[in-house]
């Protein structure tokens, strides 16, 4: 079956995330944006884990069903059309490793997925004892990626581990300050055991496929959401029976099993480009190099975004694209699409009546930004946002990259001439 996963999410119990993610919201939450397998997140956490052994029960092979009497009360308040969807937990969790190596600090974030309660409950024993597990969900240890890596197998050969978002700046495998160059100089002898990376909001597959040493590696999406609305605005398209190890097999192999992922365009990411925020200065890889790296307002150097770091670390040029490669579709999460056309900045109450609208009468976000028909968008009374999705679908946006912490922004209109003409009237709904 075709099922849509997200592996890396953050409960309650980390910092800076939403007092709503508990297991009862993700199920919502999850069911509304159209997720078939969503990862727990922060199983090292002590209370998040005994929530999780509380609420959750084994369904099919190494996935988890919340409980029946739990389910019932959500999905009363959900509508039919989404009421059915299957939703399943797999367990996931993050770690900060914080550690030097090779003469340099490193500060690195990786995902662990395991199959059992038993196989969490034998990493966080070992983990607990070499760090605190209960001050934030996606603790901060003194422990090297690859000692980690090790413990991981150690518990169980059948869990899994993923470098996490490999471009960030400052906490990821490829990061430009606290990283390293290649996946060898990070994970020396168990570099074999490293058959899937994250892409990280910033970064889309295209621009990891430009490095060779990823050229047989899994590259996956996910939301690293910290509240229940941003869920799935990453994900992963699987083609396989609900099966943990298929799952799992398919992230080993990168075979037909993991059909590809769905993206956020990197350039919303804010630090895809380079530049200086208060110089109001925003350079592409090609605009910093032709500026030697310096900023012509201030004349100090630009900060480097992922962009760069990625052209830096690539053997093959930005229009590289592999032979048969994995799908790869862009999405702008509908809220901000609805934003957009209601013509505010911010996701108000107007805002999520009009999702709630729009979810109760055409089915999941997902369903609603992939598939159901632009004409039956249309006929359901959504005239503009027929228009919007249908440029969505067909790559036609208007993008103005991010850079030094701003944050891109994608548009489906370029303006409101586009938006008017679109559909000769403004209104939405
Ligand atoms: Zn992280
Ligand atoms: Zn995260
Ligand atoms: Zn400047």
């Amino acid at each position: 079956m075709n099922f849509i996963a997200d592996f890396h999410l953050h409960s309650k119990y980390s910092r800076s995330t939403s007092k709503q993610m508990d297991l009862e919201n993700i199920y919502q939450y999850g069911k509304i944006k159209g997720i078939q397998v969503i990862g727990t997140g922060d199983f090292t956490h002590p209370a998040w884990f005994s929530e999780l052994k509380e609420k959750l029960e084994p369904c099919e092979n190494g996935l988890f069903a919340l409980k029946p009497a739990i389910a019932k009360k959500i999905n009363k308040k959900l509508p039919a059309i989404i009421r059915k969807q299957k939703l399943r937990f797999i367990l996931t969790a993050e770690i900060s490793n914080i550690y030097s190596k090779a003469g340099q600090v490193r500060k690195m974030h990786n995902l662990i997925i395991a199959p059992d309660f038993k196989t969490v409950a034998k990493i966080n024993t070992k983990l607990s004892s070499i760090g605190n597990l209960s001050s934030d969900g996606r603790p901060i240890l003194g422990l090297d990626s690859k000692k980690l890596l090790q413990i991981t197998y150690q518990a169980n050969q059948r869990a899994f581990f993923i470098p996490a978002h490999i471009w960030t700046p400052w906490f990821s495998m490829f990061g430009s300050k606290s990283g390293f160059d290649t996946i060898e100089q990070a994970f020396d002898q168990e570099t074999p055991k490293i058959t899937a990376i994250e892409t990280g909001l910033s970064s889309d597959p295209y621009m990891n496929w430009r490095l060779s040493q990823l050229k047989h590696i899994s590259i996956i999406s996910n939301s690293d959401a910290h509240s229940p609305l941003k869920l799935g605005r990453e994900a992963n398209l699987f083609n396989c029976p609900l099966d943990y190890d298929q799952i799992i097999q398919a992230l080993q192999t990168n075979d037909q099993r993991l059909v590809g992922t769905i993206e956020f365009f990197p350039q919303e990411g804010k630090y895809h480009y380079d530049g200086h925020r208060s110089c109001n200065i925003c350079f592409s890889s090609v605009q910093t190099k032709k500026h030697q790296g310096v900023c012509p307002v201030c004349q100090r150097p630009v900060v480097v975004g992922v962009d760069n770091r990625v052209n830096e670390l690539a053997d093959h040029p930005p229009t590289y694209q592999p032979k048969n490669h994995k799908k790869v579709e862009y999405i702008i999460p509908l809220l901000e699409i609805i934003a957009e056309l209601n013509q505010v900045k911010t996701i108000g109450k107007k805002v999520l009546e009009q999702y709630q609208n729009l979810y109760s009468n055409l089915g999941s976000e997902f369903a609603i930004l992939r598939q159901v028909p632009i004409d039956q968008i249309k006929a359901a009374g959504f005239q503009t946002l027929a228009a919007g999705i249908e440029r969505l679908r067909l790559g036609k946006v208007s993008i103005q990259p991010g850079y030094d912490g701003v944050y891109g922004i994608i548009k489906v209109f370029a303006n409101n001439k586009q938006l008017k003409s679109s559909t000769g009237q403004a209104s939405l709904l």
